[in-house]
């Protein structure tokens, strides 16, 4: 068997990405503000019933496009169970991450932590929706307004993903989102910044262009704009979003059948009616049953990936430290096993028999 690897980018037919390329041979125009730019925000904009989407470079870059556009200093609070681009997004900023604990089953960031671990220090709380499923945006909605707090969430992993029938992106002062590779959506490499507010939009575009206003400097930009070639890949894809959302479930669906009545091991407490089915985490009860799954997959060429390890918080480089033993011990104990829309059905019932084996 083919290698299996944790995920895999979708595939759109070739021919409707080299059409694309055919208008840009024509139009000689590759990047910056272009025609293919402005479609893909704007298509983007309809899929999700939202203005303002601004869409950059990559993800981390959009995280670190959010803070500068709220001009945020001093430390935000965020969660130790994610990928180090969040953290790292946080630091370059000059922002310090203070690192809160998470819920055993959402995954997702505690309000009740971010409350014990606020300071005079606190300028901000940055969520992230691990793996698709929503924070608890009303409460963290409540502590921001009590406080005086600005929300940005980090929303790599939440695209397509609704809360009552509205946007997840529409919810704190800015939402990111990703579009490299082995996201959901994926633009090769992108990201896209998101806020309900005009005049952070602008200022984002603005950032995203070294400054610029017209023909004015008026800000400290930098550079993380996307390519044409990457929105025509964005235009492509976001076509087929639904259909590719709709087969993952359905493989979804097939794993948690197998595996949900493991008493060895926990699966992610999710909401069908506000997911995306983009990961399927395995939460074990001991590394060395993780260790054991691991191995016995290697051997038929499967490879799931340890999303996220470790806990950031346990890393020397981030100067503030934080006891979070929710999340040391998820990090350790979890493994992300292949989903993804081209994954045949008997594969996932094979992972899953191998799980049930040995469990
Ligand atoms: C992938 C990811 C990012 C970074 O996105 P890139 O587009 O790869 O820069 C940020 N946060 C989380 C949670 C991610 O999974």
């Amino acid at each position: 068997m083919d290698a299996v690897h944790v995920t895999k980018p979708f595939l759109p037919p070739l021919k409707e990405f080299t059409a694309y390329l055919e208008k840009l041979w024509e139009t000689g125009i590759f990047t910056h503000n272009g025609p293919l730019l402005n479609q893909f925000e704007q298509e983007l904009q309809n899929y999700l019933g939202i203005e303002n989407v601004v869409c950059v470079s990559n993800g981390t870059i959009a995280i670190q496009l959010a803070i500068k556009a709220l001009e945020l200093q001093g430390e935000i609070i965020t969660t130790p169970f994610t990928f180090i681009a969040t953290a790292d997004a946080i630091l370059w900023e000059k922002c310090t991450p203070v690192f809160v604990d998470i819920d055993p089953e959402t995954l997702n960031i505690l309000p009740d932590e971010i409350e014990k671990n606020l300071t005079e220090k606190t300028a901000a709380i940055l969520g992230v929706h691990v793996f698709g499923n929503p924070c608890d945006v009303e409460r963290i909605h409540k502590i921001s307004q009590r406080y005086n707090l600005k929300v940005i969430y980090d929303g790599a992993h939440a695209m397509g993903v609704k809360i009552d029938g509205k946007t997840i992106f529409s919810y704190g002062d800015i939402s990111t989102v990703s579009f490299h590779a082995t996201k959901l959506l994926q633009t090769f490499e992108g990201g896209a910044v998101i806020t309900e507010n005009k005049e952070i939009a602008r200022k984002l575009k603005r950032l995203r262009f070294f400054g610029y206003e017209g023909r004015d400097i008026v800000d400290e930009g930098f550079n993380g704009k996307m390519t044409e070639v990457s929105a025509a890949m964005g235009l492509v894809n976001l076509k087929y979003l639904d259909d590719v959302i709709l087969r993952r479930k359905n493989l979804y669906e097939r794993y948690q059948m197998f595996l949900s009545p493991l008493k060895n091991i926990s699966l992610q407490k999710i909401n069908p009616q506000s997911f995306n089915y983009s990961y399927f985490p395995v939460i074990f009860n001991k590394e060395q049953d993780l260790f054991r799954v691991e191995s016995r997959l290697k051997e038929v060429n499967v490879f799931p990936r340890r999303y996220f390890y470790p806990s950031l918080n346990t890393l020397d480089f981030f100067p503030k430290k934080t006891h979070t033993p929710n999340s040391e011990k998820i990090a350790q104990n979890i493994l992300c096993i292949p989903l993804y829309d081209s994954l045949k059905e008997e594969t996932v019932e094979m992972i899953a028999k191998t799980i049930v084996d040995l469990m």
